[in-house]
C-alpha cells in the first residue's frame, strides 16, 4: 500500500495536520482583520448616516426659513388690514364708495392673509415632522461612531493576538514536520491541496476521520497486516490509527 514509514510516533503526522488546521485557520483570520471588511462596511454605515442627517438639516432650514418668510408676509398683510381700517373708522374718508371700496380691499387682503396662514400651517408642520427625525438620525450616526471605535480597537488588538499565535504554531509546525519522513510530507502536502486542507486523518473505530466512512472488514484487515502508510479506501487519506 506504500513505502513510506514514519520516522517516529505515527501520531506526530497528526499532530502536523491539527497545527496546519489551526494555521489555516489563524491565515484566514488575520487575512480578514487585515482587509477589515467589517470596518470598512461600519464606516459605510456612517458615511449614509450623517448624509441622512446632514440632508434632515438642510430641509429643516428651508422650511424654517420658509416659514419665517410667511410669518413676515401675514404680519405685514395685518398692518395693511389695520391701516385700512384706521381709514375705515377715523372719518378721513366720507365718501360711501369710497368706503366701500376700502371694505372690499380688507376683505381682499384678509382672504390673502388666510391663504398665507394656511400655507404656514403645513410649514409649522412639516417642520415639527422634520425634527421629530432628527434624534433617530442622530443617534444612528452615534451608533455608527461607536461601532467603528470599537472594531478599530478590538481589530487591531485580535490581528496582535493572532498575529502571535500564528508565528507559534509556524514554529511549532517546523518542528513537527522536521521528525517526519520528508517523501510522507510531500504526499501529506499533496494531499491537503487536493482534500480542503485535510491529508491526514486518525481512523477511529473503522472510521475514516477524514470523510466520515466506515472502512470495509476486508480493508481493515489488509491494513492491519501492512506496515507502509495506511490510505482510506474511500477518500485515499493518509490515515493514523488511535
Ligand atoms: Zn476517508
Amino acid at each position: 500500500m506504500g513505502s513510506y514509514r514514519l520516522v517516529s510516533a505515527p501520531l506526530k503526522l497528526l499532530e502536523l495536520q491539527a497545527l496546519d488546521t489551526t494555521i489555516d485557520r489563524l491565515g484566514t483570520r488575520r487575512n480578514q482583520l487585515e482587509g477589515a471588511a467589517e470596518l470598512a462596511d461600519a464606516r459605510l454605515v456612517l458615511d449614509r448616516a450623517e448624509a441622512g442627517l446632514g440632508e434632515l438639516k438642510l430641509a429643516l432650514d428651508a422650511t424654517t426659513r420658509e416659514q419665517r418668510r410667511l410669518e413676515s408676509d401675514v404680519d405685514s398683510l395685518q398692518r395693511k388690514v389695520d391701516a385700512e381700517r384706521a381709514r375705515l373708522y377715523d372719518g378721513s374718508v366720507a365718501n360711501p364708495k369710497e368706503l366701500q371700496s376700502i371694505e372690499h380691499e380688507v376683505q381682499g387682503i384678509l382672504s390673502r392673509k388666510s391663504r398665507i396662514e394656511d400655507q404656514l400651517l403645513e410649514r409649522m408642520e412639516e417642520r415639527e415632522e422634520l425634527e421629530g427625525r432628527v434624534p433617530g438620525a442622530e443617534a444612528e450616526a452615534t451608533a455608527a461612531r461607536e461601532r467603528i471605535a470599537l472594531l478599530e480597537s478590538t481589530t487591531a488588538r485580535e490581528l496582535v493576538d493572532v498575529s502571535r499565535q500564528l508565528e507559534d504554531r509556524v514554529r511549532e509546525r517546523e518542528a513537527a514536520a522536521a521528525e517526519i519522513d520528508p517523501e510522507l510530507l510531500v504526499l501529506y502536502g499533496d494531499l491537503r491541496r487536493q482534500k480542503q486542507g485535510v491529508g491526514a486523518a486518525a481512523l477511529v473505530a473503522g472510521v475514516c476521520q477524514g470523510c466520515h466512512q466506515q472502512l470495509s472488514p476486508v480493508y481493515l484487515d489488509r491494513l492491519k497486516r501492512d506496515d507502509g502508510i495506511w490510505r482510506c479506501e474511500h477518500c485515499r487519506r493518509i490515515l493514523i490509527a488511535r
